[in-house]
């Protein structure tokens, strides 16, 4: 028998998913341990002959096998059940609560980003089609609200508001459930109150105003969380931290914020407290309200992170250019205050703008002595001055506007440059690019003759000495410099040249006869060697040396500009190739160090906000190497995760970085760091990492294992696409539709992404089904689809008939051909015409389920069929 517990000190939501749970595991039974929330023993005491819980006292442990633990994973926190996770019996976990270190490990573990575990709970039972009662849905209903403020809380989800419905839909009563939740206060409870709100003080961290509550002595009543949300909502509090001084010198805060910025479960966490980033309590056993008190302003202080909003970056005196000037004189202004745009005023009132871009248009043709105001744009970009950096980014990139004003009230105080906004503002807010460490000679030519193929090593040598003849340096840089470290072969030539690289590139494609691809814009070539090997060359601008080079001893400030703009400093370091210092390495920001610490991190703080689509490679390379994103490297990235920076970057270039991931080793590894870091809604809010998915990512590759080890020689699969469509999952056909058009996917890979999205429902009841299917049938289903939808549809239906069928298909039907043709039929003296095909699959079909054997079999079957 099973036994459903939650945590002690129950709510509703504790309670609703008891009930919820039984749905789910029939044979089980209840069990609350230590106290409840009075109004949840209120609600119990009326309903205790439809609901039957024990207590501590009425359960026999032993006569349990599995434990079902609800709405918690602390094993601190469910009293008596914990000897039975002690025992190590199976464990089944829903929980709404993100996991954390030291939690219970049980054997299913469902977890859901929501706002109450009810939700969780419900959304698998409405799946089942299982009926709920009306007190059931009632009290689950009741759970929901209670957990997620009547929907008001920022936890709360759609998913959350889904099962609201679902359980209004099954009788749920709205006016029992606000009977419990707006309950009146208590003489008792109201006098807390008061004193609550005499006790509250008010500190500033950071420019947000945050509450303090002390708290001494008290035996405080009833439900201190309906009193404190009372509290917020009276005096208007975005933060709140109550500390409370209990009897046996016990401090327990409790702390709710509804600011995004300030997360309360991670600052409570250093009081090894949890919760919600929204709502989290803490017990500090033996404490001193007072250092308490310090700590906490401390850890605050820390957690906090700076927002940057419009008024913060503006410039406060606006230059503008009269609506009446001539568009000369205004090109001189532009180009003595070095803007590419300002606003034009008439009489002192905003009215437009005017960019060089205009400007020289005009002049072009001739207008020099044109009026701005024929030339200007004429609407403005106005915007508040606490919009918040993320926004006006955003807006700056919709509405192409050349300067955006920054208003208070109805006034115009400022003025925001679209061009250098973003860049100029975070790198003075942040710290300078990372100093050099050391400068150590170390060549790697060893390593290189150990690791590479001699070829490689060879034209490498070429490369180098054709360089040499032209005067210039040249270098290995990016993945094969760092792989080498680890004896990792790394074929990617990426040649930085101090010198032309197209000139060089030239004389390399004549000398190996082997074609070339230039851009001139960027100063690199492509030169595309035998066997496809690609050599990358780029230019890194040619400084002139008094000394002939002898690394390290001589700065090549042209190449370190070039490893500047990397993205990691494992990334940026240099390999000379030229003859003079084969194999020496050049490492200006201390790669080498990161590499022995298997250590991921950034150039300079600005990076990300440089280009965010490194978010995803920081990822990348710390789940392929094994390494350790650090720690201010991290902070950067939640920065620029909370500020939203995706939206500045091409999604061509999002697409790019996910592909890349998905085409790793173990990409659920890299998917589950994307989501520790919150970044996977940034691919589509919808997509989570649930155990749904792990399952899914886990049959997807066993599935794959057997593809290809006994289909592999018929035709490759792309497994990257296949792991893309499961993470498509939860989207439906439109917005995977419009996924694939906001990212520009291949036809070809969009088509197979949305056939397998229509088709997979389908398909997959098809196959499940118990009856004997003709193998013809089977065949005649999956033939129109990619083998990745039909290796996906096996790992999602996670039925051993599916998985066979489509094995059969993949494996036997699919492979059979037949030998009559097309001229066959005509020689019988038929008229080609869609009979022909008819006739062609008749016969494939027919063989297909062994109905025809030899070619004489499918001839006298098609003289049969003609006649
Ligand atoms: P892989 O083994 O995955 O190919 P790699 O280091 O070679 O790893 P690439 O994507 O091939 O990675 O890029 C080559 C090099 O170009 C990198 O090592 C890095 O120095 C640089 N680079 C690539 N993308 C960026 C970026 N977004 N920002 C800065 N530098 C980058
Ligand atoms: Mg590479």
């Amino acid at each position: 028998m099973d036994l459903i517990t939650t945590h002690i000190n129950a709510d509703f939501d504790a309670l609703g998913s008891l009930v919820a749970a039984k749905k789910l595991y029939p044979d089980s039974r209840l069990l609350l341990s230590g106290s409840q929330e009075k109004a949840v023993r209120e609600f119990l005491g009326l309903a205790k002959d439809e609901i039957s819980v024990l207590s501590e006292k009425e359960c026999r442990l032993e006569d349990y096998n599995r434990l079902i633990l609800l709405d918690t994973r602390h094993r601190s926190r469910i009293g008596l059940a914990a000897a039975l996770v002690d025992k190590g019996i199976e464990t089944h976990i829903y929980d709404h609560h993100p996991r954390m270190k030291g939690d219970i490990v049980a054997d299913k573990d469902v977890y859901e980003q929501v706002g109450a575990t009810i939700t969780i709970l419900a959304d698998i039972i409405k799946k089942k089609r299982i009926k709920l009662s009306y007190l059931e849905a009632t009290l689950m209903l009741l759970g929901i609200y209670e957990e997620t403020g009547s929907l008001t809380y920022r936890t709360t989800t759609k998913l959350d508001v889904d099962m609201v419905s679902f359980l209004l839909s099954h009788g749920a009563n709205l006016s029992v459930v606000s009977s419990y939740l707006n309950r009146e206060l208590s003489e008792a409870e109201l006098s807390l109150l008061t004193r609550l709100i005499n006790a509250t003080e008010r500190v500033t961290v950071k420019s947000v105003s945050i509450a303090v509550i002390e708290l001494e002595g008290e035996n405080y009543v009833g439900e201190l969380g309906l009193i404190i949300s009372k509290l917020q909502n009276v005096e208007n509090i975005p933060v709140l931290f109550v500390l409370i001084k209990t009897k046996n010198r016990r401090v327990d805060i409790i702390a709710r914020s509804s600011l995004p910025s300030v997360n309360v479960n991670k600052i409570l966490s250093h009081f090894d407290g949890g919760g919600h980033a929204s709502a989290a309590a803490a017990k500090i056993h033996d404490g001193d309200i007072g250092s308490v008190r310090d700590k906490l302003l401390k850890v605050i202080k820390s957690n906090i992170k700076v927002r940057v909003r419009a008024g913060d970056m503006m410039s406060d005196d606006i230059n503008t250019i009269g609506i009446n000037e001539r568009i000369d004189a205004a090109k001189k202004m532009l180009l003595d205050a070095k803007v590419s745009a300002m606003p034009v005023a008439d009489k002192g009132k905003i009215e437009g703008v005017i960019t060089m871009r205009d400007v020289n248009k005009a002049m072009k043709r001739g207008f020099g002595h044109s009026r701005v105001k024929g030339y200007m744009f004429p609407v403005v970009t106005r915007i508040s001055r606490d919009t918040p950096l993320g926004v006006v980014q955003k807006i700056a990139l919709e509405k192409d506007a050349g300067v955006i004003i920054v208003t208070r009230g109805k006034k115009d105080i400022g003025v925001i440059n679209r061009s250098d906004i973003f860049r100029s503002l975070y790198r003075g807010m942040f710290a300078g690019p990372r100093a050099i460490k050391k400068k150590v000679v170390v060549n790697m030519s060893g390593k290189m003759r150990s690791v590479l193929p001699k070829d490689i090593i060879e034209l490498l040598k070429n490369i180098g000495s054709l360089a040499d003849g032209m005067g210039y340096s040249a270098f290995v840089v990016g993945g094969l410099a760092r792989d080498l470290f680890m004896d990792v072969k790394n074929l990617d030539l990426d040649i930085v040249i101090e010198g032309n690289a197209i000139e060089l590139g030239r004389l390399l494609s004549k000398k190996l006869r082997s074609a070339l691809v230039v851009h001139k814009r960027f100063g690199t070539a492509t030169v595309i060697a035998k066997d496809h090997l690609k050599i990358d060359l780029a230019t890194a601008r040619r400084e002139v040396y008094e000394k002939p080079a002898a690394l390290p001893t001589v700065e090549f400030s042209s190449l370190k500009d070039d490893l500047i703009r990397r993205d990691f400093t494992i990334n940026a370091m240099a390999i000379s190739i030229n003859k003079a210092n084969f194999g020496q390495l050049v490492d200006f920001f201390g790669g080498e160090v990161d590499l022995a610490a298997g250590r991921i991190a950034v150039m300079h703080d600005g990076s990300f906000i440089d280009d965010p689509t490194r978010i995803f490679r920081a990822v990348r390379f710390e789940q392929r190497l094994g390494f350790t994103i650090d720690a201010h490297t991290e902070e950067l990235i939640q920065c620029a995760v909370d500020e939203e920076m995706f939206y500045k970057v091409e999604p061509q270039r999002i697409r790019d970085e996910i592909v890349l991931i998905l085409k790793e080793n173990e990409p659920l590894k890299a998917l589950r760091r994307m989501a520790e870091l919150h970044e996977l809604r940034f691919i589509h809010p919808k997509i989570r990492l649930d155990g749904e998915l792990v399952r899914f990512y886990n049959s997807i590759e066993k599935i794959c294992r057997w593809y290809e080890e006994t289909c592999l020689a018929r035709r490759s699969i792309d497994k990257w696409l296949m792991y893309l469509m499961a993470l498509f999952e939860r989207l439906s056909c439109k917005q995977a539709q419009e996924l694939c058009g906001r990212y520009v996917f291949r036809r070809g890979e969009s088509l197979r992404i949305l056939s397998y999205k229509k088709c997979a429902g389908r398909i997959i009841k098809v196959l499940r089904s118990e009856k004997p299917l003709k193998p013809s049938r089977i065949y005649a289903l999956l033939e129109k689809f990619s083998y990745e939808a039909i290796l996906l549809v096996a790992a999602k239906a996670g039925s051993a008939v599916v998985a066979r069928r489509v094995k059969d298909f993949l494996s036997e039907y699919n492979q059979v051909r037949i030998s009559v043709k097309g001229d066959d039929l005509k020689a019988l003296g038929l008229k080609p015409g869609p009979r022909f095909g008819k006739i062609l699959d008749s016969v494939l079909h027919r063989k297909i389920d062994g109905l025809l054997k030899t070619k004489k079999d499918e001839f006298d079957y098609v003289r049969r069929f003609i006649s």
